[in-house]
């Protein structure tokens, strides 16, 4: 457990949570601002970062938590879709510091709206991305 962690202390019980699911690894909540109406969270109850510290088992069970819940929102709220969502760092909106899944019900007649407009890449530009991610 890490000082000053909100879901560490939710996870321990010490904070107040609307829990959904829980196990021996992973724990699953509403999120307090919610997007859409049943829009939870999942977490390992083991503390890291990000996505880039997580440990494999603790990814391996979070992601499979998710997926549980995934279904159970399908079947108990008769949501459309789902969206899984990670933000990992400030720069892709992460803004709690302990390793968590979104799992959004998306609904057909929901208001949420992509927040980019996807454009045609070039296949120059795109060779040249993949190169550099390959190295060497
Ligand atoms: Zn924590």
């Amino acid at each position: 457990m890490a000082e000053d962690c909100i879901f560490c202390k939710i996870a321990a019980g010490e904070l107040p949570s609307e829990i959904v699911q829980e196990d021996e690894d992973t724990l699953a909540f509403m999120d307090i601002n919610p997007w859409t109406r049943g829009h939870a969270l999942v977490i390992p109850r083991n503390h890291s970062r990000n996505l880039y510290e997580v440990g494999e088992n603790d990814l391996r069970n979070t992601s499979n938590a998710a997926q549980r819940l995934a279904l159970r929102l399908r079947e108990r709220l008769g949501c459309d879709g789902v969206n899984l969502l990670n933000a990992c760092e400030p720069a892709a909106w992460q803004s709690v510091f302990h390793f968590h899944l979104h799992v959004i019900p998306r609904y057909d007649d929901d208001p949420l709206q992509l927040p980019v407009r996807p454009r045609q890449a070039e296949p120059d530009e795109l060779a040249e991305v993949a190169a550099e991610i390959r190295g060497g």
